[in-house]
């Protein structure tokens, strides 16, 4: 019979968002537009259960679907006193109604009965009464027991006292004047009726129902909670069929941080910084634990139903942590390595330090801690974009794979678009040992297997950096004030015209994200991401996980220490008097010497230096002088930055420099070469030069960039980047040569 007449399984619900702890976070109306929400069974307590069996129908359990005696007394007393007693239906017809409705007439009447043998056919008795809990009507769009004990006392079924209950229990049979707040003498005196005739039938202990008597009825309509507006709208279009949709939100921090960042938010808009987005990862589970689309979703005219989460935003400089970490896992460096921040030009990119100034010679962890942006640059293209990009793609960042042929140096500036949760997402790899893991929004999601970014190593070099708290991202009122400064790592990023501010921080329990602006894109002169994003992501560090001891970042095996130059962060040679304490990854961290200091050959009275060929006799002395690199040295030109310089040389000397420059002999000027390139090995394009038999050791430049030294008739290889290139060789009496060759891949 369920063929030719089938029932209807699918009732349209409400869709439930709720906490990790199963409170209801947010509610969308039904698609018939109703307050119908799914009850699950651990939500009917007894005493709600017996409450309704008693009064709609007590013998539920033990009829098929029809009771045959109750319709016959109804029969009755129809006939007989000529009035309709609505006794006879019991729960499972009520139900065939609720889900067919019609008008009621004798023949409809034998339908219910035909559709409730249907019922109890298919259902079992817990299914039907459960079907009842989420069908009952309570006037207006009300329907079901959750809506009904959501909206008119603010709680959950399970949690309701005896007088509620009842309430409820009753407010079926006349929705229009027994509504909550329509009539409250009214729906007490019929609560008390019924009270009553349970306190005779011995229903409940007396003492539970004279408590219940006395209770007074405070419920009127109210407003649903509406906690995490974006996240659950975001949840609603991604599960729409979902009729509850279990999250891993920490209802507790949730709240704290829609307080935070509601008071925080409301300080800027005196700068005319209008919203606020924040995402609060846990680094443990990987869980969603509190999401922030903006701090004001009714704010209609700066647009807070925008979920910044996940808007595409310039990242300023928040991926530089990104960068050095690939270089400290490629060898190229360690916190202690050194590096120019002087003047660059990469054809044509000049990039520039936040204050326009150079500092010369800096650490990287300098660099970093400092977030000068030329280094980062320099740091960036010597790993290569490609190797970032592609670290990028593995992290889920969207945007790098629609655009990454677009993608260039000032990607690390902030020359991209990334979002709040990919950002935050990428900053718990490093509290994660390197381990990048997908963020989870649904208790139902499974733990995928993380991607290893980066080694546990570098992960920890660089959180250490960020860790350090006197730098510039440190807020200059958290620096002078009495504010508790948490124990995180973070970093923070100002994109260009100053329309973001990023503050994303991590201790081993948590990452915050943090970022701060217009969704209108108009730029504040104020709106920095140290003086603005920071506080706030401080204040909910302190206020979700305060001081935590546990959460401090261990380091981790793979990690050592050694002594280097403090000079070069390189391993010390014999004259290398300054040596300080530095990170590095054994067997994969580069073990070149130190070169800071050359031996040069002067005359007596240092006023000129000799070659190998005008070196004389006697009479001659070494001195060790400081071997700069070129860029350092033309920086400390144009600055007039004084150094030790290298007398000049023999005027007597023989030699003319000028000529039998190096003459490059593995490619070919103006020429173009084809290489194919895979994944596991990169195409290699040999550099070699005829040099002078005066020459011991040339240097090689890959587009005015230093490469490498090598002795003469030694082979070096570089992985080429599509386009073109400038090669130059130089070798050690300042001859040079330059050719432009052109790649193209297979
Ligand atoms: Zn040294
Ligand atoms: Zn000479």
């Amino acid at each position: 019979m369920n063929i030719v007449f089938p029932l209807k399984d699918k009732i349209p619900y409400s869709q439930q968002i709720v906490a990790s702890d199963k409170t209801l976070m947010y509610a969308f109306l039904s698609a018939d537009d109703k307050w119908r929400m799914l009850v699950q069974p651990e939500e009917i307590n007894q005493q709600l259960r017996k409450a309704i069996i008693y009064k709609e129908d007590r013998y539920f359990y033990y009829h098929f679907g029809v009771n045959p005696i109750a319709i016959l007394r109804a029969a009755f007393n129809n006939t007989i006193y000529q009035r309709r007693t609505s006794g006879a239906s019991t729960i499972t017809m009520q139900v065939a109604r609720l889900m067919y409705p019609k008008k009621r007439t004798y023949l409809n009447k034998f339908t219910e009965m035909f559709r409730s043998f249907q019922l109890e056919w298919k259902y079992s008795k817990e299914e039907i009464l459960n079907l009842y809990f989420n069908l009952v009507p309570y006037g207006g769009n009300i329907e079901g027991v959750k809506a009904a004990s959501l909206i008119y006392f603010g709680r959950k079924p399970d949690k309701m006292s005896l007088a509620q209950i009842v309430s409820l229990a009753i407010i079926p049979n006349r929705p229009g004047t027994l509504r909550p707040g329509t009539n409250t003498d009214e729906l007490v005196k019929a609560r008390n009726k019924w009270l009553q005739k349970m306190k005779v039938d011995k229903l409940f202990s007396d003492e539970l129902i004279d408590d219940a008597l006395n209770e007074p009825i405070d419920a009127k309509r109210s407003e649903l909670p509406k906690f995490a507006p974006h996240f659950s709208l975001r949840m609603h279009n991604q599960y729409p069929d979902m009729p509850i949709v279990y999250t891993n939100i920490n209802l507790h921090h949730q709240q704290q941080l829609n307080t935070i960042a509601e008071k925080y938010s409301k300080r800027l808009h005196g700068y005319g910084i209008y919203n606020a987005s924040v995402m609060i990862l846990n680094n443990r589970t990987h869980t969603v634990e509190a999401y922030l689309g903006s701090a004001d979703f009714a704010d209609m005219l700066h647009s807070g139903q925008v979920d910044g989460v996940v808007a595409v935003r310039s990242p300023g400089s928040t991926l530089k942590p990104l960068v050095y970490s690939i270089a400290f896992d490629n060898g190229l460096m360690t916190p202690k390595s050194m590096i120019a921040d002087v003047p660059v030009n990469f054809d044509g990119y000049a990039p520039e330090n936040y204050n326009s100034k150079f500092n010369g010679n800096v650490t990287i962890e300098y660099a970093l801690a400092n977030s000068l942006n030329i280094p980062a640059v320099k740091t960036l293209n010597m790993v290569g974009i490609r190797s970032l990009t592609d670290k990028m793609k593995l992290a889920g960042f969207g945007q790098v794979l629609h655009s990454e042929g677009s993608i260039g140096l000032s990607v690390v500036l902030g020359g991209c678009g990334v979002k709040l949760e990919e950002m935050t997402t990428l900053f718990s790899a490093f509290a994660n040992g390197g381990k990048f893991y997908r963020p989870h929004f649904l208790q139902s999601d499974t733990l995928n297997a993380p991607v290893q970014l980066m080694t546990p190593a570098a992960a920890y070099m660089t959180a250490d950096i960020l860790s350090q708290v006197n730098r510039p991202e440190l807020p200059t009122d958290v620096a002078s004030s009495a504010m508790h400064i948490p124990k995180i790592a973070w970093k923070t990023g100002t994109s260009y015209g100053r329309r973001d501010a990023w503050s994303i921080g991590f201790n081993s329990d948590y990452t915050i994200g943090v970022w701060l602006g217009n969704f209108s894109g108009e730029g504040v002169p104020e709106l920095t991401g140290a003086e603005m994003a920071t506080p706030l992501l401080f204040e909910l560090f302190n206020a979700i996980d305060y001081n935590s001891a546990k959460s401090r970042i261990v380091s981790p095996e793979d990690l050592d220490f050694r002594l280097v130059c403090s000079e070069s962060g390189m391993l010390p040679e014999d004259n290398c008097l300054n040596r300080v304490i530095d990170y590095y990854i054994p067997q994969v961290t580069s073990i070149r010497r130190c070169d800071h200091l050359k031996k040069v050959f002067i005359n007596s009275d240092s006023t000129f230096s000799y070659c190998t060929s005008c070196l004389p006799a006697n009479g001659y002395k070494t001195a060790e002088y400081p071997n700069l690199d070129p860029d350092i040295l033309s920086y400390y030109e144009s600055e007039k930055i004084s150094y030790r310089k290298i007398p000049p040389h023999n005027p007597k000397c023989e030699r003319v420099f000028t000529e039998f420059e190096p003459r490059i002999t593995s490619l070919l000027n103006k020429k173009e070469y084809t290489v194919e390139r895979d994944e596991k090995h990169p195409p290699q394009l040999l550099l070699a030069a005829n040099v002078s038999n005066d020459v011991s050791q040339v240097y090689w430049y890959i587009n005015d960039r230093f490469y490498k030294s090598a002795m003469t008739g030694e082979d070096v290889f570089f992985v080429p980047e599509v386009g073109k290139i400038k090669i130059s060789c130089s070798d050690d009496k300042g001859r040079n040569s330059n050719i432009a060759i052109t790649v193209k891949d297979f």
